[in-house]
């Protein structure tokens, strides 16, 4: 099965969005908007069964062609506009990030806007480039890394990715200065659900932050089942058993993740329950897609183009009105209406939309 992105709906030729009268934006929930993550590449080095299965995403998957997707100039256009109504938080993702061609010349450009800009990666190239950005004003990074374990490691990656190379990658960008560092691990039953505690081991005391995820029915190619999901309680009852754990609060409203830490004073962890808990109710968090679709939820089944306007020479004001009034009219909480039904809903992959 050949999968294509889902297109953007086409805003070309319609009316302009009527001008943002200014003050706090926030949509029909009274959510506000805070985070962006910016998807530089739908291209990826791994294979991650959950997420770009080896059997869609093959020799024959038509990716993005070069000119389809926004450059860095124009990245860094949207993101100015974006920061101006509001957003503090720029998260660069894919994809792979770091599989895009000078990825530190993106991240000067953005530092001018003086907001925390930070990096999704899956490590793999991590350790060659870690100083390069933060010279060029990154903040901090999130590593993907779903096991200790050699053979579920490579066997999660598919591509036959050693453990080690992750850990490299991690080290150098912690001496690099990119730390604390999260890292994120996707939990899937009967896969890496045995690998949690030695995963939670080895981050205590580092200061670094290992965060479980639960496995997301994102996209429509990963043969996702409620069944594989496993429960963040579940989680934080067995690293509990052996490592007492208590909550602590959110740094701030609409973390993604739920924060406890060891009461021993063995550093923190998080959880990332979309699927048990949802936490749709604070999400303030948007996606510009590799080819500059606008997604104001990971679930969604199609975008707004802003690549569009930007090339069909609309001004700051003009982007700005567009971005506003989606925001304005956004209604998603997927997570809390999520049923058997819509796991079988044609929703755009996450390589694509950004992670
Ligand atoms: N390539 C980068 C990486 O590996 O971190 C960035 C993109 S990746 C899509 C971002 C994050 O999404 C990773 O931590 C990955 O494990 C997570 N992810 C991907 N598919 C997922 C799924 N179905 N459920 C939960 N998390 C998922």
């Amino acid at each position: 099965m050949k999968v294509i992105p889902i297109a953007a709906s086409s805003d070309r030729g319609r009316t302009p969005a009527p001008a943002f009268q200014g003050g706090a934006l926030a949509d029909t929930l009274g959510r506000p908007m805070r985070d962006l993550r910016i998807s530089v590449t739908d291209r990826c080095n791994f294979r991650c069964t959950y997420c770009m299965p080896r059997e869609v995403f093959d020799s024959g998957y038509k990716f993005l062609p070069h000119a389809a997707i926004l450059s860095f100039e124009e990245i860094a256009r949207l993101a100015g506009v974006f920061v101006g109504l509001g957003v503090q938080k720029l998260r660069l993702t894919g994809g792979e990030p770091l599989v895009r061609r000078d990825l530190p010349g993106l991240i000067s450009m953005l530092k001018d806007l003086k907001v925390e800009t930070t990096l999704t990666t899956n490590g793999s190239l991590l350790a060659k480039n870690a100083v390069q950005l933060k010279k060029a004003g990154l903040d901090r990074v999130t590593v993907s890394l779903d096991s200790l374990d050699e053979a579920t490691f490579r066997a999660m990656n598919d591509a036959d990715f050693p453990v080690a190379k992750v850990l490299e990658g991690i080290d150098a960008a912690a001496a690099a200065g990119l730390g604390p560092l999260k890292v994120n691990m996707v939990v899937k039953r009967g896969v890496n659900d045995e690998h949690v505690l030695a995963m939670a081991e080895r981050w205590r005391g580092t200061g670094h932050i290992v965060r479980f995820i639960e496995f997301m029915d994102v996209g429509s190619t990963n043969g996702w089942r409620m069944d594989d999901v496993v429960p963040s309680a579940e989680i934080i009852r067995k690293i509990s058993a052996r490592w007492p754990l208590e909550a602590i609060d959110a740094n701030y409203p609409g973390e993604v993740a739920e924060r406890w830490r060891y009461a021993d004073g063995g550093g923190e962890i998080g959880v990332i329950s979309s699927v048990t808990q949802a936490f749709c109710s604070s999400c303030n968090r948007m996606r510009l897609s590799t080819e500059g679709s606008l997604f104001t939820c990971l679930f969604a089944q199609s975008g707004h183009d802003l690549k569009g306007l930007l090339r069909g020479g609309a001004s700051d004001e003009e982007i700005r009105n567009e971005i506003a009034a989606v925001w304005q009219a956004r209604t998603d909480r997927y997570s809390e209406v999520r049923t058997l039904q819509t796991k079988n809903l044609k929703k755009v992959e996450m390589s694509y939309i950004g992670g």
